[in-house]
């Protein structure tokens, strides 16, 4: 509430921001955003309804009116040269009309579980993603996915190369300064393993901030490129042949600012914790797949030979496993889940990877015979959805609508895509946002 007041008198006060827009997540993960004039903003923050019956995924007809409210501590500043003068971008949560929270609504989800965690335990649960991204010679390359050649690198860098005066170099600059422009705590920047692919690192927050970051990263990039002519994409393979893009993500628990996952007398410098909360992660990885790996051609990109790992077991090097644990010290002491594709819903990603770590059900085996048994992640997103709807932890966690709803989303996709799967993206491959 004291944030809130802070914000609106801000806005109030500052003549040279005239809108604000403001932004909620559908259950498929796609941003949507709403521009509000600052004046009717002020009069009507505590009011903001819209229809979310033409959200996919969102209400049906009978239900279809909403309300956004407005998380005041999710508050960016836009820069200018890229999103255009006097903006500012704010979060919401999404409500029901009699103020209840609205079950599609991951955000909203992921904010409540996180804050509960805290006022339980006083723990905090924290988060960084490594989102791989291509960029495209043409502009809205995805858009003509069915024209042959649309998805045209624009530079043959690879790997950290040095690219002067190259496209890439030039647009992971313009993103990066972005980023800072934002708030982002950035880290490092550099070309990745593919040709005109990039990857750009921030610093570990909070969960519900890391997953509002997963969300500005893409649009920013995507914003970035377009201004170039040019097209970031996120899609998880879109080119045969060469990596894919993947959204690592780095996990660890902490409480009193002390790392619960670091301990130097553990395996690999890992707590009992910490692998408590990889084996319940292994143990439930075929049932929260489809969350992780949402689109069919997200399965596609799970192939090890392009360093994106389909086994279901943890490692300290192999980038074939689904869990790695990298090298770390009291503070950097984390868990990588690498099965994850960018174009997942990152809310539902978060909030259900920490569920999963904390509270997934484990089987009475040891875990060594758990860790060194070699399963397969499902190689097809029928598989995944198979499993994600028989789940009973599943229907525990992100509750029975939603299990249903998002599997039938996905069933949907799926049947739209063409059976015989030639070297090209087909439309239902591809998830705008
Ligand atoms: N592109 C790989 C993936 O899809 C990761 C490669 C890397 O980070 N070195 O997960
Ligand atoms: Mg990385
Ligand atoms: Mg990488
Ligand atoms: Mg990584």
């Amino acid at each position: 509430e004291k944030m809130r007041d802070e914000r609106i008198k801000y806005l109030t006060d500052e003549k040279r921001i005239k809108a604000i827009t403001v932004c909620f997540t559908d259950l498929e993960g796609r941003l949507h955003m709403l521009d509000y004039d600052k004046k009717f903003l002020l009069k009507s923050a505590d009011n903001l309804t819209f229809d979310g019956s033409s959200i996919r995924g969102f209400s049906a007809q009978a239900e279809s009116d909403l309300r956004l409210n407005i998380d005041w501590g999710a508050f960016y500043w836009l820069p200018s040269d890229i999103f255009g003068p006097g903006k500012v971008l704010a979060f919401s949560e999404v409500l029901e009309r009699d103020g209840t929270p609205y079950h599609s609504d991951m955000r909203g989800q992921l904010k409540r579980a996180t804050e509960a965690l805290y006022q339980k335990d006083g723990i905090v649960f924290h988060a960084a993603p490594e989102i791989e991204g291509f960029l495209f010679k043409n502009r809205d390359a995805e858009r003509h996915y069915h024209e042959e050649g649309k998805f045209e690198f624009i530079s043959i860098g690879g790997y950290y190369h040095a690219l002067p005066g190259d496209a890439l170099r030039t647009f992971i600059d313009k993103a990066a300064e972005a980023q800072r422009a934002m708030g982002f705590q950035n880290e490092k920047d550099h070309p990745e393993v593919a040709p005109s692919q990039f990857e750009m690192n921030f610093s570990y927050s909070e969960a519900i901030i890391a997953a509002d970051q997963i969300q500005l990263y893409k649009l920013l990039c995507r914003q970035v490129a377009a201004q170039l002519g040019l097209t970031a994409s996120f899609l998880p393979k879109p080119v045969t042949g060469v990596n894919g893009n993947g959204m690592h993500i780095n996990m660890s628990l902490s409480k009193n600012n002390k790392n619960l996952f670091h301990d130097k007398a553990g395996q690999d410098g890992l707590s009992q914790m910490g692998w408590d909360f990889i084996d319940r992660i292994l143990t439930n990885a075929n049932d929260i797949c489809l969350v992780l790996n949402s689109s069919v051609n997200s399965y596609r990109r799970l192939d090890p030979h392009y360093e994106a790992p389909n086994q279901i077991k943890a490692s300290a090097n192999n980038r074939g496993a689904m869990v790695r644990i990298p090298f770390g010290n009291e503070r950097s002491a984390r868990v990588e889940c690498r099965s994850v594709a960018p174009d997942a819903n990152p809310y539902m990603v978060l909030y259900t990877l920490m569920k999963t770590g904390l509270e997934g059900p484990q089987p009475q085996e040891d875990a060594e015979t758990k860790r060194s048994r070699t399963r397969f992640l499902p190689d097809n997103i029928y598989d995944a959805v198979r499993f994600f709807k028989g789940s009973q932890f599943i229907a525990q966690t992100l509750g029975e609508s939603v299990q249903g709803k998002y599997a039938e989303l996905k069933v949907g996709s799926a049947d739209r895509c063409p059976k015989q799967l030639g070297t090209r993206v087909k439309e239902a491959e591809i998830q705008f946002h």
